[in-house]
């Protein structure tokens, strides 16, 4: 299978075209696994039911409790010798999900993470450095063939170590950079302790993804480095990054749907909401030969962008992920995502890169707290402004969530850090 040829501008009616055919040419793939040819048996499904892209309704879904339950082996459709690559999840809400991939597999992953770095205005003779973990996340490896597909000089660093990190951004003259939100603040702060200003390196393109992440802290990003920064979505069980990115537009990710079939249902009935309406995302790979994984229930929430994107490409665009159904916080009734706290916090000017929610139980009480970094111009400022500063946290807060949050404001890096993805809310009610 080769699926990357000319349909970066491809209109509508040809993205639907070679969807129709790949999913049926997948379908047909993926009955070779021991997985689907149960599933699909018992769904009733022939290949003949499957016409066009809208088909896919008539199949069945796939989870996270499917791959588990079916590991290591289940969803192969070829002997594990044909296999030349494993990932695995990070396991952010559970035990770690494996997917395999041949040498085809890798190509044309390799093929997408090229053209959504190109999308983003990267070239042959930029020097990227890729400060993701590597290993068995994907947002290393994964992101490391694309670049050097497109031809770049490719730096992989992986992650951490950050005073060498900004050594080899100096040193070597990069001009594009792949890192984790939540890193690239981190690191800010490394620059600031050794005095070097982040503008005065090479670079213009950050790529972020991995984690959710407001419009505020890629604004920080921006400011901070000087740069623009392009939101990378992926996910393991989808390969990894490549699935959407932005274009230059950066109003929102193009999917790349000669690849994905993407789905937007609502997460407990499962039926399609309503076009730009907010559920959960759903992805069929549409050329992937080892491991194809039909109607996957990403359980990442976001919605369709109505209208066409002024760069000309007809993939549709998702908008940036609100967070996972299983982030969602439940406490004294009230539905909270973690994204709401961070917007709030991140658009006050005080506040400083770093928060952590924690949620608590006094009595019979749920609480919640809210710990956030305060930058260091105003932490040394008397009580009484400080006070004043936690009061209008925590009423910016009451009017985004509903609940009166308790708020500690701590010194600036003082919270736990973590290379890999941020850790943003500790529950602490059945400790
Ligand atoms: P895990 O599910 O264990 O974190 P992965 O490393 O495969 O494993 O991470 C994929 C998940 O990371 C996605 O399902 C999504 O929740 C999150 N993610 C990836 N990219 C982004 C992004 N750009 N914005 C928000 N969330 C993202
Ligand atoms: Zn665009």
């Amino acid at each position: 299978m080769n699926c990357f040829d000319q349909v970066e501008f491809a209109d509508r009616s040809e993205i639907e075209r070679i969807q129709a055919i790949r999913l049926k040419n997948t379908v047909y793939q993926a009955t070779a696994s021991r997985f689907y040819r149960g599933s699909l048996a018992m769904a009733g499904v022939k290949l003949s039911d499957l016409a066009g892209h809208e088909d896919i309704k008539k199949l069945p879904f796939t989870t996270k409790e499917d791959l588990r339950n079916n590991y290591p082996y289940g969803f192969l459709t070829m002997p594990v010798e044909e296999m030349v690559r494993l990932h695995a999840s990070s396991g952010t809400t559970g035990s770690a999900t494996v997917v395999f991939h041949t040498q085809n597999d890798l190509n044309s992953w390799a093929d997408l993470v090229a053209r959504s770095m190109h999308m983003a205005g990267v070239r042959q003779g930029d020097v990227f450095q890729n400060m993701s973990g590597y290993g068995l996340f994907t947002g290393g490896l994964g992101i490391h063939y694309g670049a050097e597909r497109l031809g770049c000089l490719t730096i992989p660093a992986g992650a951490g170590n950050s005073k060498r990190q900004i050594k080899m951004l100096k040193d070597f003259k990069v001009t594009v950079a792949h890192i984790i939100p939540s890193y690239a603040l981190h690191l800010s702060s490394v620059f600031k302790n050794i005095g070097v200003d982040p503008k005065s390196l090479y670079l213009r393109v950050m790529l972020i993804g991995a984690e959710p992440h407001s419009s505020e802290i890629r604004q920080r990003i921006e400011d901070i480095y000087g740069v623009k920064a392009f939101n990378s979505y992926g996910l393991s069980e989808m390969n990894g990054p490549g699935v959407a990115f932005e274009c230059r537009e950066q109003s929102g990710m193009h999917l790349w749907e000669d690849a994905y079939l993407a789905e937007i249902v609502h997460p407990e009935t499962l039926e399609p909401v309503p076009d730009g309406e907010v559920g959960e995302l759903i992805l069929t790979t549409l050329c992937r030969e080892g491991m194809p994984v039909i109607r996957y229930r990403t359980r990442d929430l976001t919605r369709f962008i109505p209208g066409v994107c002024p760069c000309g490409r007809n993939h549709r665009r998702i908008d940036r992920i609100t967070g996972r159904t299983d982030d969602m916080i439940v406490l004294k009734g009230v539905n909270i995502y973690p994204m709401q706290v961070e917007k709030i916090l991140m658009s006050i000017p005080e506040v400083g890169q770093n928060y952590l929610i924690e949620l608590e139980r006094e009595g019979f009480l749920d609480q919640m707290r809210v710990k956030v970094e305060i930058r260091d111009e105003y932490f040394v400022e008397d009580m009484r402004t400080l006070q004043a500063l936690q009061k209008k946290i925590t009423t910016l807060l009451r009017e985004e969530i509903l609940i009166t949050a308790k708020v500690d404001l701590v010194e600036h890096d003082s919270l736990p850090k973590n290379d890999g993805k941020a850790l943003r809310v500790v529950d602490k009610r059945s400790q």
